[in-house]
């Protein structure tokens, strides 16, 4: 049996089929209909934020996001995430400005934001990694001295809170995806979220054609509406995340006690504050070489762990010398091994024999 890096969670056929027949008799598809409403509203509630709109994907949300913070220029942000970061500042017209992360935590570096401010610098995209919380304090602080808008790619931190909020509290916007590989999706999807109200007049117009009605235009805007067969799997997951995140744990606990003794493997540490969701798994390994050999060994036992993130996204094709060694170091050694609802404890010491007979 083969084992991925991760496999989608999906509710009992007879859960979806209830919200199916809703859609049926509402004969309502799409265009914030109820269901899709109802995934707001319970998704603020979960999440305990104040506005929240769900789109149809987390880079569309991240788009959006700087249009309605006003970025342009130069935007500083991480080469350490998934090349949607940076892809989506680019489409926006933006020049992503590499900041690189801190080796331990993963995160974008606030010492490393200051060195890269100049008068060209519009707004801040960082990124809770893997769900780890940013230095959000620090960041805080440079925000208001530069008077720069700061954007949270949190896609990995669905229901992760630091301090005892919710982390998608801090910045101005944070942004969540709910693709089909994350710990909560809705098939396709992601949402956009602000404590600012002013902000999320903006974020639901440009949401939506810019149109305030159908007969009147206020703004330029994009289509990034989400549907009801698309909120209809979120209300399913969403029932279940609770139990999601508990039985992730419990994989991450046995992941950590069967490599305790493999001190050759080294993982990002947690912020202190942090309650955590488990959404991923990373390894530090010593070098590429040690990395390629034990991924080899995995894929010959059918286990297909990830290069999550690789390469570092200073290194991608459309941006010119610019040096993150941090980040380039850090990405050609880190592995994340599966971590999936249906993972077995007998999968998962599969996977830590094959790392200790290989390393
Ligand atoms: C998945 C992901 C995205 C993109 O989300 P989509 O819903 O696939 O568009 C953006 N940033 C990070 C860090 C991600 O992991």
């Amino acid at each position: 049996m083969k084992i991925s890096i991760t496999k989608s969670f999906l509710p009992s056929q007879k859960e979806y089929n209830r919200y199916l027949s809703k859609i049926w008799k509402n004969g309502w598809l799409t265009n914030n209909g109820p269901l899709l409403k109802e995934l707001e509203e319970r998704l603020k509630k979960y999440l305990g934020v104040k506005h929240l709109f769900v789109v149809s994907n987390g880079t569309i949300a991240l788009q959006i996001a700087a249009r309605a913070l006003g970025m342009k220029n130069e935007v500083i942000t991480t080469p350490f995430s998934f090349v949607a970061t940076t892809s989506s500042v680019v489409w926006e017209n933006c020049k992503p400005i590499f900041a690189d992360i801190s080796p331990d935590t993963l995160t974008i570096n606030p010492d490393k934001i200051v060195e890269k401010i100049t008068p060209r610098t519009t707004g801040i995209v960082g990124v809770h990694v893997y769900g780890n919380p940013c230095d959000v304090e620090k960041i805080k602080k440079i925000s208001k001295k530069y008077n720069l808008p700061v954007i949270y790619d949190a896609a990995h931190a669905f229901g992760v809170k630091y301090k005892g909020k919710s982390i998608l509290n801090y910045g101005d916007i944070s942004t969540l995806s709910f693709h089909a590989t994350k710990l909560f999706h809705t098939v396709e999807g992601g949402a956009i979220v602000t404590n600012d109200d002013e902000l999320a007049r903006k974020i639901s117009l440009m949401r939506n054609f810019g149109q305030e009605t159908p007969e009147k235009c206020t703004a330029v805007g994009i289509n990034g509406k989400n549907s009801e067969f698309h909120a209809a799997m979120g209300l399913c997951v969403l029932d279940k995340v609770g139990s999601i995140i508990k039985k992730r744990k419990v994989l991450c606990d046995f992941y950590d006690k069967l490599l305790a003794k493999k001190d050759v493997v080294v993982r990002p540490k947690i912020r202190i504050g942090t309650s955590y969701n488990y959404s991923y798994y990373p390894i530090v390994l010593p070098s590429e070489k040690i990395l390629l050999n034990l991924q080899q060994a995995l894929n010959k036992r059918d286990i297909f762990p990830r290069r999550y993130f690789f390469p570092s996204l200073n290194k991608l094709c459309y941006i010119k010398n610019q040096s993150a060694p941090v980040s380039e170091d850090i990405s050609r050694r880190v592995l994340c091994l599966p971590l999936y609802y249906d993972l077995s404890k007998s999968d998962i010491r599969k996977i830590t024999d094959v790392i200790c007979e290989s390393l």
